[in-house]
């Protein structure tokens, strides 16, 4: 049936293959760690509708791993995109568009004086680590197992999301060198931090985290853990890096961390903020960010960074969260989808743990215990994932192809599609053990 059903999206996927290294622009897009079937090719998108080349529709769950809190083409950030569309999308100037984006995101994040935009995420925390460094004058980052900070290659050493399915090969084209000045340690464990500060805390640069892991599925902080990492950065002269590439804007209007009473000096975003379009930003202490060319003597640049037609997209997306605020709702609807999975597993004896916050949350196949870290994340059965994956596809539910992704229920998730979701998830979990 999938064959005859997904006859375009098989036949678009060979052409892709042909010419896009792999037949996708990110190894995340790829089924290869859900198996079988090529990767379905969508064709256009609204609310909470993905609908592929051959007119099937999903439910989506995937929020294009993250950003669409929003769902697809609200009617406001459509009106602002058009709008700017009229006006230019690119000046290479200052714009009015960047400056409201800017000012908005430093009125609501605590810490956050001064920003630079970027175009992704990637950048976003590329140019943060160079800037810790330079305001350090010292080379070590320490970062955990399972987190992932976009492709740089200092971030890449013991990654998640795409990079921890991708297999052993991974650090390929990473010189030795600058695997040699990251410290990897696992996620939720002071006392592994706070041995590693003792040791080389007066070389390490920065500590990167997400703050809210994202990346190897949704992984909280334990009580204490953040405000233990704020403490050594400060008792060592380290800064505190807090990737919000995802949590900003997904779990609240503005930072997770504010929830979680921890400011670090500087923050990392990206994702939502660009309402669907490319769109990242670094920022946090005045002092720090004074040391930017040209101001001071740290370089970094983009033709694309700040363009009027995402920062347009990112204002008009901030403005729906602020008005309308679609949080409770969307907690709610995600809490609706965790208690129904849990029972139908239950009933059909299939083991799973389920990581939620806010309206995200991962599903672990095969654990019963919890999951902390990302030796824990990575027990989870990925040969069940893949077959609950594949039979949802089938059911017109679209799930990241990753037992390391999330579940994201959007702004536009109406109380009737969890209804369909949990009952495609009936059929979907009795088909497993
Ligand atoms: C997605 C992501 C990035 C990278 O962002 P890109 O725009 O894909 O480069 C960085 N950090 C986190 C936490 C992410 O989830």
């Amino acid at each position: 049936m999938t064959t005859e059903r997904r006859a375009g999206s098989r036949a678009w996927f060979e052409r892709a293959q042909a010419v896009i290294a792999g037949g996708v622009s990110s190894p995340a897009r790829s089924f290869k760690a859900v198996g079988g079937d090529p990767p379905v090719v969508m064709a256009r998108a609204r609310g909470a509708y993905l609908e592929d080349v051959d007119g099937n529709r999903y439910i989506d769950y995937l929020a294009a791993f993250a950003p669409l809190v929003l769902g697809h083409g609200h009617p406001r950030v459509l009106e602002a995109v058009h709008r700017q569309l009229d006006a230019g999308t690119l000046y290479g100037t200052p714009a009015p568009a960047e400056i409201e984006l800017a000012e908005e995101l430093v009125r609501v994040i605590p810490g956050l004086d001064q920003l630079r935009f970027v175009t992704t995420g990637t950048e976003a925390v590329m140019s943060a680590l160079r800037l810790a460094r330079a305001a350090t004058g010292r080379r070590r980052l320490i970062k955990f197992a399972g987190t992932y900070h976009g492709h740089s290659d200092a971030m890449l050493v013991e990654a998640g999301s795409g990079a921890a399915t991708a297999g052993p090969a991974i650090g390929g084209g990473i010189p030795p060198a600058v695997q040699a000045d990251v410290i990897t340690l696992p996620f939720n464990d002071p006392e592994a931090l706070r041995a590693v500060m003792a040791r080389e805390g007066r070389e390490v640069a920065a500590i990167i985290t997400e703050p809210v892991v994202g990346n190897m599925g949704i992984v909280p902080p334990q009580p204490g853990y953040l405000e233990t990492m704020r403490s050594l950065a400060d008792q060592y002269g380290a800064l505190l890096i807090f990737d919000e590439v995802i949590t900003a804007f997904r779990f609240r209007y503005g930072v997770v961390a504010e929830s979680l009473g921890v400011v670090p000096d500087l923050y990392c975003l990206g994702k939502t903020i660009g309402g669907g379009l490319a769109a990242g930003a670094y920022g946090g202490r005045r002092d720090l960010m004074r040391l930017l060319s040209p101001q001071g003597p740290v370089f970094q640049a983009g033709t694309l960074a700040g363009n009027p037609l995402s920062s347009a997209a990112g204002l008009a997306t901030l403005a729906v969260l602020r008005d309308e605020n679609p949080y409770p709702r969307m907690e709610a609807l995600a809490a609706e989808l965790e208690t129904g999975l849990r029972a139908l597993a239950e009933r059909v004896r299939v083991p799973l743990t389920i990581n939620r916050v806010g309206s995200a949350f991962t599903v672990y196949f095969g654990r019963t215990a919890p999951v902390t870290n990302f030796r824990e994340a990575a027990a989870a059965d990925a040969d069940r994932f893949a077959r609950f994956h594949r039979a949802m596809l089938d059911e017109g539910v679209y799930l990241a192809p990753s037992r390391f992704e999330a579940w994201f229920v959007s702004a536009q998730h109406q109380p009737e599609d969890i209804r369909r979701t949990l009952a495609a998830a009936e059929r979907a979990l009795a088909a497993l053990p």
